[in-house]
């Protein structure tokens, strides 16, 4: 996969598998705008991978577009960053649903509007992957704002794959199972739970950062070229029947 020259926007940069995905790029000579929201991973993301890092919280829709407005011009888009808050569905706050859909699903509709808006004025092409999740497909207890704002952001990647592909630009869906970072610790600390979960993963293990950040570059890339609209698991057999 050839990302020499290409500037990629990554968002959720700081940490787990948007930063595994910038330590990839780089790898491969890619230029990396990083959207992240800790002082400390922008000065990381400089530092370790000499990448621009724009400091912003997704939360906020006015600041995102600022952000990303300020990330370009890019070739490419990532809508990593994701965010989670446990709480059975009896529960489930109002606040914390529209926290999460306003990182996990309109913070991706607003970064990529900006992005393929200045490639359509450019008539250049481009590809977009938004990670997504298992969640979107299966109703996980004590997860239904995150499933619900994933089974959001699935529809927008379908609708970005129709509407934009006439110009050049694809857009596709990256579903891991539990991945190895911080956002794992958060949602699956419980052991009993965690190896329910476990057990109904085929290939006997939870996935690193690295497994989904190379499928990811992989629909990114051209070779990718006539995949368009799909939302591809990453989770070791776990959505099979
Ligand atoms: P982490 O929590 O490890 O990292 C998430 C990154 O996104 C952090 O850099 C975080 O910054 C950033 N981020 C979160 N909220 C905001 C915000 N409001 N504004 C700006 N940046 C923000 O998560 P993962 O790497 O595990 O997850 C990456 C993606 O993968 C997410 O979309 C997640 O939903 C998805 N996913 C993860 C799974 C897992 O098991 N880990 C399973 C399935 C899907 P900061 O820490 O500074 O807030």
């Amino acid at each position: 996969m050839e990302f020499k020259g290409k500037t990629v926007i990554v968002t959720g940069a700081g940490k787990g598998i948007g930063r595994e995905i910038v330590r990839m790029l780089v790898e491969r000579d890619a230029q990396v705008v990083a959207l992240t929201r800790s002082a400390a991973d922008v000065e990381t993301l400089r530092g370790e991978f000499g990448c621009r890092a724009i400091q912003v919280d997704l939360a906020d829709a006015d600041a995102t577009r600022e952000a990303a407005i300020a990330a370009l011009p890019a070739d490419l888009l990532i809508n990593c960053a994701g965010t989670t808050e446990l709480q059975p569905f009896l529960e489930t706050t109002v606040e914390a649903f529209d926290r999460l859909v306003a990182v996990n699903t309109r913070a991706p509709m607003i970064v990529a509007q900006e992005y393929a808006r200045s490639l359509i004025k450019e008539g250049r092409p481009g590809a977009i992957v938004n990670v997504s999740s298992v969640a979107s497909f299966v109703g996980i207890p004590d997860h239904a704002a995150y499933c619900a704002s994933k089974g959001g952001l699935d529809g927008l990647t379908r609708v970005m794959a129709k509407e934009l592909a006439p110009h050049g630009i694809r857009a596709n869906g990256v579903h891991p199972t539990v991945t190895l970072t911080p956002m794992a610790v958060k949602a699956w600390s419980d052991p009993e739970k965690a190896a329910g979960m476990m057990k109904r993963i085929p290939v006997g293990r939870f996935a690193e950062p690295a497994d989904i950040a190379e499928v990811v570059l992989f629909l990114l890339s051209d070779q990718a070229a006539m995949v368009n609209g799909i939302s591809m698991p990453v989770d070791g057999g776990y959505m099979i029947a």
